[in-house]
């Protein structure tokens, strides 16, 4: 017992039992108390209903009333504290009946004595804390039930609902009272979800996962349940409590990001990501399934850039809305149309009858963007260009698929727009050669696959050796000797022709350089640059840099340049030309004759002189009017003070038209094929000898003998 003076009133119409009361309490050592007296019923209840007292003792007989009729009365204005009741007589009847009321203990007057008065408080005392403590306890889980924001449902053994909480009866719309004894799965959506559940608790004692319930209205939502079996104290189970949570909003979210990464948000198309998907599905398919057939169209809007420029972002957004809608329209349901960001739209035909329905598709959607779009009063022309793949057998990797599709688009567009274009068998061969040949590019300069070969550049005044272009050969280990013509384009494609041409012209530079320290001091060296090598800002100073590694003297250098690679960007073009014979470089426009060239531009470019291609050489013996271009290119270079030189000879004939029309230079078959430079330094050899026998002589065009010496002298 505490320290504190306990605060007891004694309700007994007989004093003496009041001083005996008094006195077996101040025996009591362990505890003060503070023994309050009333005499009647009525004063104790008004008493009571003022003061606070930790314990009531009362006498069973009270005038007209009695202690049970007073415990039942103040119990019912708030008395909480224990109550023991107080008898003269020993009365086993009045002993249950008042303890079945509430009464702490039944004590018998003449049989008290101070221990047993204590002990009796005590235990009066105590109960009544631990009945508290119950009753706090029993409202705490209550008010944590009914004031979860969780809903909580809990069964009986039978499975039946007893608990519904304020949380449960605010999302389900049902009260208590329409739930209570009802079976757990009318909760549930589908019954048999709950009956699974339920197997699963009866096996493992917990569940947790999502679930979908339903409302009083019938809506469905999703929650995610815990649920375990609910025990009583001594452990025997009871029940089943649920714990559960609405996720709808958390769900829908989920839902709108899942959807987002798939989708294009602008039209709301599927993106890039999800036709993967889609497509990597149909190649397992078709691959599993011979008479399947799909198709993939690649678009690519025309003019999209130019209209999203002139009229603004907005419209430009419109259009391809609009856009992303007709393509719909062209469509069957299960096809599917994707756009990959910018105006690239993309389309799979799904499970398509034969390969002619591409066709018939690819037509229709032409037509269909062909018309004029509305767009916030203006009206919108565009087109599209089409390229379509087919499914075949070898495509295993929808990223090949596409591929495809994206050339074959551009070789559409080629066509001229508003058109389609199908790739076939041979393009798909070409298209993985290439690849394969990228692959090996990479490694070439390495692995030291290349091989520079010469070919001798002969004067058609004297029949000298005066040059050699410089021609780069790949031996590849496997495919063997692999034409420029064939990798340069690859080269430029991917940008290794910037460390080959580095390669070509050092290598070229420092073999000239010893045939220069040989004595062959007549010969200048001519080294090929393609497009994009001369487009690269620092050519010039490359150049510069390999000069003075080689040591070699810019002035028998020459480069060959197409016209194509300076007019495609006219001003830059002619300043790097500029600059280079500003270094005393000459150069030289190469493959001339070949339908791009124009004698005007020639007019202004800072060139020495020309190259008449061997497409145009080869013709000029037979064709008149590849004599009379040629005849005319000619003339008109020498008007212009250039000089020229003639590609491909293969034929006395071919050399002896152009020697007769003053052409400066030629170079071919019939004077020497491209080689490489430790046989070309035999032609060089001979070529001083036969020049040594040929300068006492006339080297005229009708000296027929001659010539053939002259061409001899370079056959190897
Ligand atoms: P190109 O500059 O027009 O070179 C002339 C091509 O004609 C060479 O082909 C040469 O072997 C070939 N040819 C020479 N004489 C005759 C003949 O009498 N008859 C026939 N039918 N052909 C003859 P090649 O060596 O296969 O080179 C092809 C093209 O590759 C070259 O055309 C040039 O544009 C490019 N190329 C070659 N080497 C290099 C290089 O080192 N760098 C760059 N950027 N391009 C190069
Ligand atoms: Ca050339
Ligand atoms: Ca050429």
């Amino acid at each position: 017992m505490g320290k504190e003076k306990l605060k007891i009133l004694l309700v007994d119409d007989d004093e003496d039992d009041y001083i005996i009361t008094q006195d077996l309490l101040s025996e009591i050592r362990m505890r003060k108390f503070d023994l309050s007296w009333e005499k009647s019923y009525e004063n104790a209840l008004k008493v009571l209903s003022v003061n606070q007292f930790d314990l009531c003792l009362f006498d069973y007989r009270l005038g007209a009333k009695t202690g049970l009729d007073l415990l039942q009365e103040v119990v019912k204005i708030g008395y909480k504290g224990p109550i023991i009741i107080l008898t003269g007589q020993d009365d086993q009847e009045i002993d249950k009946e008042v303890m079945k009321a509430g009464a702490s203990d039944y004590l018998v007057k003449g049989q008290i004595n101070s221990s047993l008065f204590e002990r009796s408080i005590r235990h009066a005392l105590e109960r009544k804390r631990a009945e508290e403590a119950l009753v706090a306890s029993k409202d705490y889980a209550e008010n944590l039930i009914n004031s979860s924001i969780d809903m909580i449902v809990a069964t009986n053994t039978d499975r039946l609902i007893t608990e519904f909480n304020p949380a449960a009866q605010k999302v389900f719309g049902y009260n208590k009272y329409d739930v209570l004894y009802k079976p757990f799965h009318f909760l549930f959506a589908n019954p048999n979800e709950w009956l699974q559940i339920s197997k699963k608790i009866e096996q493992e004692k917990v569940f947790s996962g999502e679930v979908i319930k339903k409302k009083k209205t019938g809506e469905t939502f999703h929650s995610y349940l815990s649920a375990s079996v609910l025990r009583d104290l001594k452990g025997e189970e009871v029940g089943i409590i649920g714990i559960s949570r609405d996720i709808t909003v958390q769900k829908r979210l989920e839902a709108q990001l899942l959807y987002n990464a798939f989708h294009d948000s602008l039209t709301g198309l599927p993106n890039r990501k999800l036709f993967m998907n889609h497509l990597e599905k149909v190649i397992a398919c078709a691959q599993t399934n011979k008479g399947f057939l799909f198709a993939v169209l690649f678009l690519d809007i025309d003019r999209f850039k130019v209209i999203n420029d002139s009229l603004g972002h907005a419209i430009g957004d419109k259009l391809l809305i609009s856009i992303a809608e007709r393509l719909k329209e062209c469509l069957r349901h299960n096809d599917i149309v994707a756009r990959f960001g910018g105006d690239e739209f993309v389309i799979l035909l799904n499970d398509i009858r034969e390969k002619s329905c591409a066709k018939v598709i690819a037509e229709k959607i032409l037509k269909s963007l062909k018309e004029p779009f509305y767009l916030n009063g203006h009206s919108v022309f565009t087109g599209t260009s089409i390229g379509i793949v087919l499914s075949e057998e070898y495509y295993d990797r929808p990223e090949d698929i596409l591929r495809d599709a994206d050339t074959v688009m551009y070789r559409a567009k080629m066509n001229g727009r508003s058109n389609y274009a199908m790739f076939d068998k041979k393009m798909h061969a070409h298209a993985v050669k290439a690849l394969q040949l990228e692959a090996d590019l990479q490694k070439a300069i390495v692995n030291n696959e290349f091989k520079m070969y010469y070919q001798p550049i002969v004067s058609l005044v004297d029949g000298n050796i005066i040059g050699v272009e410089s021609l780069l050969r790949w031996e590849h280990p496997q495919s063997g000797l692999i034409s420029p013509a064939e990798f340069i384009p690859l080269a430029e494609e991917t940008g290794m022709i910037e460390p080959i041409g580095r390669w070509v012209i050092k290598e070229a530079l420092s073999q000239n350089k010893v045939w220069l320290d040989a004595g062959y001091s007549n010969t200048s060296l001519s080294v090929n640059v393609s497009a994009r090598q001369f487009r690269s800002r620092n050519l010039p100073e490359v150049i510069q840099r390999i000069l003075e590694e080689t040591g070699m003297n810019s002035k028998a250098f020459d480069l060959e340049i197409t016209e194509s690679s300076v007019m495609e960007d006219m001003d830059r073009g002619i300043k790097t030309l500029e600059e280079l014979s500003g270094m005393g470089i000459k150069i030289m426009l190469d493959d001339f004759g070949t339908g791009f060239s124009s004698i005007n531009n020639l007019r202004f470019l800072p060139v020495s002189g020309i190259k008449i291609d061997l497409s145009l050489t080869k013709d000029v013996a037979i064709s008149p009017g590849a004599a009379t271009i040629a005849k005319a290119i000619i003339q008109m270079a020498h008007g212009l003070n250039k000089k020229v030189v003639a590609e491909g000879v293969e034929t006395e004939a071919q050399l002896e038209f152009l020697r007769s029309h003053n052409c400066d230079m030629a170079q071919g078959y019939l004077f020497g094929k491209p080689m490489p430079a430790n046989e070309l330094v035999k032609v060089l050899q001979k070529n001083n000898t036969a020049h040594r026998v040929l300068s006492n002589k006339k080297f005229s065009p009708s000296n027929t003998s001659l010539q053939k010496s002259f061409a001899n002298s370079f056959a190897t």
